[in-house]
This record gives C-alpha cells, structure tokens and sequence, in this order.
C-alpha cells in the first residue's frame, strides 16, 4: 500500500522534491490498529511529511482503498521504543508539560468560564483563533493548569508540533546565562523552531529590560509566523510594572481573559473531582463542604487541606468523616484567619474607648475593677476573634499565657449570667465588624 501512495506521490512532486523529502523513507512490517509505521529517517523528514504533505498522503489513500488506515510517520527508534511497550502508541513530542494538568480535569464555573472557553478555542485552533492568548489572575486560581492544559491538547492533536512551556523566570536565566558565556548556541535551539510557546508568570520578567528585549523578538516572529503564544500573569498586562510598551501592548493586542476566585459550590465541584482523583475512598459531602467553606481564598489552598484529610486519614487509618476533618484541619485554619484579618489593635482600642480607659492601663498590670474587665474581654476577643494562641496574647499585655486562660475562661463563663457583659462583647463585636 506504502510503495502505491509512493508512486501516486512521485507522480504529484516535482522529482526533486520527491526524492528529498520520500527518498529515504521506508514502510515497515509493522501494522497495528489501522497505523501502518512508515519510518523517517531523520526529524526533519517527520517533520516536513506530517506538515506538509499528510492531507495529500491522506487523499491518496482514501482514493486507492476501502481499508481503514492510517500512515503513522516515525522515527526508527520510536518503533523500538514501541516494542517494549506496546500497548500505548508512544508519546512522540517531548515536552515538559504536567499530563495531570488537562481541560478534562479543569472543573469549569463562573470564575473561569470564559478564560476556560477561550483556552479550548485557542487549543482546537492554535495560531489562527486569536494570538496572544493573555491569561490573568492571582495565585492559585489555575492559570497554570489552563495553560497547560492547550499545551496537552494541542500536542495530542499534533504530535510534531514543538510545545514549549517556560516559566518567565526560566527565559531570564537561560537568556543570562547565555549572555554571560557569550554562547547563544543553546539558547536559540531551545527558542527556535517553536511552534506553542506557554510562558508561564511574565510578571517575573518586570524591570529586566534586555530579557524583555530579547522575549519582544521572540513573541514577534512567532505572531507573525501564526504560532501560538500563550502567556499568563498575576495582573492584567496594563498593571505590569518596569515593562516595555510595546510589549505590554502587543499582549493586548489578541485576548485577554481573567481568572478569579471560585464560588462556594464550584469550590465543593473542585474538591470532590480532587477527591476522586486522589483516593478510591468515598469523601462525604459535609467534609467536602466544610472545606469549601473554610479555604476561600484560592484553589491551592483547597487542595492542599483536601490532601492532608485524605493522607492523614490513611495514615491513622481514620474515617476522613467531620470530626476527623475539622480535626486535622484546625491548625491551617487558625494560621489562616489572624492574617486575612490581624487588626486587633482596632479591637483594643474599641474596648478601652468604651470603658474611657487609658490603652496602657487596660494593657497594664493594675488589679483595679475598672482595668480588670476590659483587660479580660479584650483577651478574649484576641483568642475568640482574631484566633491569637494564647502565648501571643500573654506577649500582649506582657503576663504569664495561664493568666490569659484564665481571664478567658472568666469571660466564658460569666458570659452566660450576666447580661451586661454579655451585651458589652456584642458591642464590641460589632463595632470591629463581626
Ligand atoms: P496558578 O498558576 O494560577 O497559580 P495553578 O494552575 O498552579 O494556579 O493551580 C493551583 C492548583 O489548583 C493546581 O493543582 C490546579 O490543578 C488546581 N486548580 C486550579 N483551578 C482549578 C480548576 N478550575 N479545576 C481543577 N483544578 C484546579
Ligand atoms: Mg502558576
């Protein structure tokens, strides 16, 4: 079948052409699954039949049989490579990407429905559907994953494409180091011939101007080549800082696309995929919903307090049920709240105005009744509120940390009886916003 497409290709080509390009490339015995291996003998071969001349290949074929096959255009040692692993047809682009990190395993919603959207486009499309795609969003909202999930996909659907994924801060130490052994030979192998360039966090490349300069060229010719760029960033490009111009306004010139923090129930959505990728145990919802509430602020975070209920549980041998979760999970979540909101001295000094007290005196170590009430609910707040341990709040007003407990412990307890006091912490609390 092989020596047939041949001919009806030596017929087509110019016999130049022909012979450079098929004159060393050679059918193979081996067949399997429609793919019938055709070896090249040299990349660029590879390169240039499956660029070029597939869909001619193709029409041929489906002119001179009725059988369902397929040429498949190898290099020798990918069949070899084949052999001892031969029930998956080998992965021929190398690249660095995550194979985790897919448009299968991205769970879609509100906040990133159209940066999701605009990614599979650019995917199915890559080149011609808008470029650059511009990715912006803070810290564990999934930019990477998206980006390299159009990596994925594109080097499924062509697997001679060259796909290079880079951090930014990877390009300016190569482009460094290049400059600084005066050797650029390694460089612009590596950043040459791409045909998918991910440039992963560009903010990093802020104030450095010749590695920018030198990037401008890159981004130029593979605009103007129709290869696609994609680039992502903690702020939009019109917020980067130390950047030249011209760059930051050709990132606007495709599509800029914005990622932000997933709702309550796509983050439960998030957690129970995690979940099922993780461990072949059944995670109950409450578990899953109590940490969608409690990890607000970005999907790392989620994932990483998933992970240690589910290793943990493992570990102990546990049933990863509520308690076990609100268990394990108590300490991130204490280290968490003091630093979204660590204005307790706001809280101090709403006490002691309105008990007309001197701050120092309430902070002081006078036994007065006048001092020693606010002293306690001040205390008590700081833990209650503000999650403080309880050596922080014995540095505070410089005291031993069980004196603390037991001013705490007061409060508590004389809270339930007495009306006033109880009233005087409302206050509090709603005068500091909780
Ligand atoms: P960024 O690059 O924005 O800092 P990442 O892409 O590294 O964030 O995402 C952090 C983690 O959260 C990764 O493990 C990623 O798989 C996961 N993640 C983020 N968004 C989603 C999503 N929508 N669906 C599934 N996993 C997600
Ligand atoms: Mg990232």
């Amino acid at each position: 079948l092989w020596n047939s497409v041949r001919d009806e290709l030596k017929n087509q080509l110019a016999p130049s052409t022909f012979e450079e390009t098929f004159g060393k490339v050679k059918r193979t015995a081996k067949e399997e699954n429609g793919l019938i291996y055709i070896i090249c003998p040299n990349t660029v071969t590879k390169f240039k039949i499956n660029q070029v001349y597939y869909k001619s290949i193709e029409g041929i074929l489906k002119k001179i049989t009725s059988r369902q096959v397929k040429f498949k255009f190898v290099l020798d040692e990918e069949i070899i490579e084949k052999k001892q692993d031969s029930i998956d047809i080998p992965k021929i682009s190398v690249n660095n990407l995550n194979l985790n990190y897919t448009f299968e395993s991205f769970v879609v919603g509100e906040s990133n429905k159209r940066s999701w959207l605009t990614a599979t486009k650019v995917a199915e499309d890559p080149g011609y559907f808008v470029n650059p795609l511009y990715i912006f969003g803070s810290v564990g909202l999934g930019k990477t994953h998206l980006m390299q999930a159009i990596g994925n996909f594109i080097s499924e659907m062509h697997i001679d494409f060259k796909i290079l994924y880079i951090q930014a801060q990877e390009y300016f130490s190569d482009y460094t180091k290049a400059c600084a052994d005066k050797n650029f030979e390694a460089f612009e192998k590596k950043y040459s011939t791409i045909d998918v360039l991910l440039v992963d966090d560009i903010q990093m490349l802020e104030k450095k101007v010749s590695t920018q300069e030198q990037f401008f060229n890159l981004f130029n010719e593979m605009i103007n080549n129709n290869k696609q760029v994609v680039i992502t960033s903690d702020r939009p490009a019109s917020k980067l800082n130390g950047f030249m111009d011209r760059l930051t306004s050709r990132f606007n010139s495709g599509i800029v696309v914005d990622i932000n923090q997933p709702d309550f129930n796509q983050r439960v959505s998030i957690l129970k995929k995690k979940a099922e990728e993780m461990t072949a145990k059944q995670i109950n919802d409450d578990v899953l919903a109590y940490i969608a509430e409690n990890f607000t602020d970005n999907v790392r975070e989620l994932e990483g307090a998933l992970n240690r209920v589910i290793r943990m549980s493992e570990l102990f041998n546990a049933e990863p049920n509520l308690q076990f979760a609100k268990d394990e999970l108590q300490v991130l979540i204490k280290v968490k709240k003091p630093k979204e909101d660590n204005n307790y001295e706001n809280a101090l000094s709403v006490i002691s105005d309105m008990y007309s007290i001197p701050q120092a005196d309430m902070l002081g170590k006078s036994r007065q009744e006048k001092y020693v009430t606010p002293r306690h609910i001040s205390m008590y707040i700081l833990k209650t509120k503000y999650s403080l341990t309880l050596q922080q709040i014995a540095s505070i007003f410089s005291c031993h940390h069980t004196s603390v407990m037991s001013g705490i412990q007061k409060i508590e307890k004389e809270q339930e009886e007495n009306e006033e006091l109880k009233l005087a912490i409302e206050t509090v609390l709603k005068k500091i916003g909780g």
